[in-house]
């Protein structure tokens, strides 16, 4: 089973998606995109609920782009989860699954065990998702649509389902298209991710492939290559190396030649404290840090420039350097975690401030 995008438009106003492409096997495709960029409004021309000003959308070679969303066989899951509000949760499943034996299985894997004798305009937020969840996977559906169905559910049980979710959803063997805003819930579920920026596809690979190698400055920046700087190719060849800012990295170039001014970047977690002359390593100042539970991310502005570096640290590795704040020190930026991004494509993004 294949679900096929092949140059879907639409416009809102000002508002533009596509023309987009996109060809979804058995797997998992997480769209990723920040709020306003137009995942719904591509879920819902697959779905049926919004009609494409041009394009089409086909699943297994058949043309679904006239036919009302009931004739689609695809199932389409909003946040909120539409239920049957004086069903129980159990017969709102049970109206959708092929035996009651499906139904326990969904209950447990969703951990709706205990609420599934509660009608169902009586369940929290969070029930009533994971509720419209397993309906949906109890639907045999021929492809499954999903717009940010963990979305209002509190951290912990989010991690969990998120964990659950993806060999169910893969255990489906149909084309599913989860949309979210979390690159975390996205790489955690998706074999694939297409990341999207005003309407706009910016790129579609495999999520590791995404997250070391963006392909512009906006997929870096919204996948949390937050170190995002501009050097220009002083060697090519062997020896590859930029210049940035008067200092000398060696770094993979791609196709880039001598003389030319690249963007390049590097994951926060990549870069490293170094304790001597170690290959591209700088000594500065930290000039900011923040703890985030799961680590720190410290902002170093090497002598000289004034562009900050920013590093991840787990809270051993902290511990281990016995920094503090506004402490000097030597990091390194490690040649093959650089990835130089082409000139050109896509939007650019600051890199955001630890304060935001
Ligand atoms: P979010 O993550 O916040 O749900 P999204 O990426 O799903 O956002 P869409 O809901 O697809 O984004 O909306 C994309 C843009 O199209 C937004 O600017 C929205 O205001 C606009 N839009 C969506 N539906 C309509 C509509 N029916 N009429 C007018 N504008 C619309």
């Amino acid at each position: 089973m294949t679900l096929v995008v092949d140059e879907v438009y639409k416009s809102h106003g000002a508002f533009e998606l596509g023309p987009i492409d996109l060809a979804v096997d058995e797997e998992v495709l997480s769209v990723l995109g920040p709020s306003g960029c137009g995942k719904t409004t591509l879920l819902s021309t697959i779905a049926g609920t919004v009609t494409p000003d041009a394009g089409t959308i086909s699943l297994d070679g058949l043309d679904l782009t006239g036919r009302p969303p009931e004739k689609r066989g695809t199932v389409l899951v909003f946040q909120d989860g539409a239920l049957f509000p004086h069903m129980t949760a159990r017969e709102n499943v049970a109206y959708a699954a092929s035996s009651e034996g499906r139904v326990e299985e969904l209950a447990d894997a969703l951990e709706i065990g205990d609420v599934l004798d509660q009608r169902a305009d009586t369940l929290s937020g969070g029930e009533r998702q994971r509720v419209a969840l397993a309906r949906s996977l109890a639907a045999d559906p021929d492809a499954l649509l999903l717009d940010e169905p963990l979305a209002n559910l509190d951290a912990p049980i989010k991690r969990r389902l998120r964990d659950e979710l993806r060999p169910l959803l893969a255990s489906l063997d149909v084309p599913v298209v989860y949309v979210t805003h979390d690159q975390r819930e996205a790489t955690a579920i998706g074999d694939r991710l297409a990341v999207i920026a005003d309407g706009e596809l910016l790129q579609l690979d495999t999520p590791d492939e995404v997250f070391s190698h963006p392909a512009t400055p906006f997929v870096a920046s919204f996948t949390g290559s937050t170190n995002l700087f501009r050097g220009d190719v002083v060697e090519a060849g062997t020896g590859r190396a930029l210049d940035w800012n008067g200092r000398r990295l060696d770094a993979a170039i791609g196709g880039a030649t001598i003389g030319d001014t690249v963007r390049f970047c590097i994951r926060p977690e990549y870069v490293m404290l170094a304790s001597d002359e170690t290959r591209n390593s700088f000594n500065g100042a930290i000039t900011r840090q923040v703890f985030e539970g799961d680590g720190y991310l410290l902002d170093v502005v090497p002598d000289g420039g004034d562009e900050a570096v920013r590093l991840a640290l787990s809270p051993p590795a902290y511990e281990r350097a016995g920094l503090d704040e506004r402490d000097r020190v030597r990091i390194a930026l490690p040649a093959d975690a650089i990835h130089v991004i082409g000139e050109g494509g896509g939007r650019t993004h600051e890199t955001p401030s630890l304060s935001e």
